[in-house]
């Protein structure tokens, strides 16, 4: 049967691909639908037919899959940030689980892999510490935050995600009051005119602390004290968590990064504290800090044990941020070197190392592939560490610093990685210059979305 663009047929769902997308088989024909799930069968309209493989459009779910749910949010479907809301928490982790094994196994060529169970969350709803939302117009003319619908940028808004802190709701409305009270322009992307781009949000889970940023095209935001007035008004009334940064971070260019360099503080500081275990972290707008704080404790419990640390060993925390992880070695080892690109994250980090009380710490600022070789070289090759440990974006290593994190001979190396595809290619570079894979554990630090975090132990194979 040949597939044709504007085709409906039925359809039986029987895979999942990496985006939490249904997969779905005719006549060995491949269709990849966005929001259908396995075990669904689907009517579907196919949107884009390609010769072995298309996309069609799910138009009903004709019979539902064991494993399909009612999404907790209205908008689940056109909103880009969750993928896979409609499937239960239950299978969402087991398909993250073989996600990561079969990255492993076809990208990393490994196979027998040592996984352990993936830890998954007590409560999968209300997680998030960071929030951004960008603000736009509704066809009335007011001005709205929500979220983009998948692979676009127009908005739907929604001050409630279910994924979000409740005090975000809260939060927002009060901005968008503000901003019709007191007639303050929407920014427009594509004419690049107006004033406020997006809303930033951060809450200490631990402390409640909360900091509000709004990201705009200007100096200046009219009335910013009015704002300032009616956000403590409005957060006044709660106990549990309290606004103790409001600020403004200045983004004038024409582009899609969402935050500029400059910050600008309205009220209060420009930081927010959280905790993990008893170590206190100072967070800024800019600085990179892990968004699940109940899941991140698991993570980095599970990184400190495969680390394995007697007290006597030099560690290397490479895209160390504002020192999560440093910190957390820091306390069993007897000395960590931390390496970061944003120089505010580490600042951040010093900081945080100085207000802790940690004198056996030590921070660069720069990117890792340049650093970690330049450090070497300056030691005349005999730079060794005993434990490193990697926790890169989501692109993986530059190969340039895996040469030299072998050359350093550490014995474990504990790799923390937000993608298991390039964090199989990583492993199969380390594995084949002497390293082998001890243990693999998956995390779910981002529920509902196709986003799945692996920590994975490798020892040095003896000489
Ligand atoms: N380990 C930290 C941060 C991990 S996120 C934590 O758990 O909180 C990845 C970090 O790598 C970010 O802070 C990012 O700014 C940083 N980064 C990105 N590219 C880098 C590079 N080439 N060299 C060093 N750091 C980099």
């Amino acid at each position: 049967m040949e597939i044709r663009k504007g085709q409906e047929f039925s359809l039986e769902i029987d895979d999942m691909g990496t985006d939490g997308e249904g997969i779905g088989h005719k006549e060995g024909y491949t269709l990849f639908v966005k929001d259908a799930l396995v075990g669904d069968i689907v009517r579907v309209k196919v949107i884009k037919a390609k010769k072995k493989f298309g996309y069609g459009r799910l138009l009903e779910v004709m019979k539902p899959s064991p494993w399909r749910v009612e999404p907790a949010c209205d908008c689940a479907r056109q909103c880009g940030g969750c993928q896979i809301q409609h499937c239960s928490y239950e299978k969402q982790l087991a398909w993250k689980e073989k996600k990561v094994r079969d990255c492993l196994q076809r990208i990393g060529g490994f196979e027998e892999i040592p996984m352990e169970p993936i830890m998954g969350m007590d409560e999968p709803y209300h997680y998030r510490n960071k929030a951004q939302y960008p603000v736009g117009y509704d066809k009335e003319g007011n001005p709205v935050a929500g979220f983009y619908a998948g692979r676009t940028h127009s908005i739907i808004p929604n001050t409630d995600c279910a994924i979000q802190h409740p005090c975000n709701h809260m939060i927002l409305e009060t901005i968008l009051a503000f901003m019709k009270q007191y007639d303050i322009p929407v920014y427009e992307e594509k004419k690049h005119t107006g004033l406020v781009r997006h809303i930033l949000t951060r809450v200490g889970k631990y402390t409640g602390e909360v900091m509000v940023c709004l990201i705009i095209n200007g100096n200046k935001l009219p009335h910013q004290d009015k704002l300032v007035e009616m956000l403590k008004k409005a957060t006044d009334v709660e106990t549990t968590y309290k606004i103790k940064s409001i600020c403004l971070n200045i983004n004038k260019d024409k582009t899609n990064r969402i935050l500029g360099e400059k910050v600008v503080p309205i009220y209060g500081q420009t930081y927010i504290e959280d905790r993990i275990g008893n170590i206190t972290y100072r967070i800024s707008p800019l600085s990179f800090y892990q968004v699940n704080p109940e899941q991140t404790q698991k993570l980095y419990g599970t990184a400190l044990e495969y680390a394995d640390l007697k007290g006597n060993e030099v560690v290397w925390d490479l895209y160390c941020g504002i020192g999560t992880i440093s910190l957390f070695l820091a306390q069993k080892a007897a000395k960590v070197c931390g390496v970061e690109i944003v120089p505010q994250a580490i600042e951040d980090a010093r900081e945080n190392a100085s207000r802790n009380g940690f004198t056996n710490t030590e921070f660069f600022v720069g990117a890792a592939e340049d650093v970690v070789p330049e450090q070497y070289e300056q030691s005349g090759g005999s730079l060794r560490a005993d434990v490193v440990t990697l926790d890169p974006p989501r692109k993986g290593c530059d190969e340039k610093l895996l040469r030299t994190v072998v050359r350093m001979e550490p014995k474990r190396i504990v790799y923390v990685s937000c993608d298991p595809a390039t964090l199989a290619r990583d492993l199969k570079y380390l594995c084949g210059e002497g390293y082998e894979l001890k243990r693999v554990r998956a995390c779910d630090m981002f529920g509902h979305s196709s986003h799945v975090e692996t920590v994975c132990l490798l020892s040095r194979k003896a000489q």
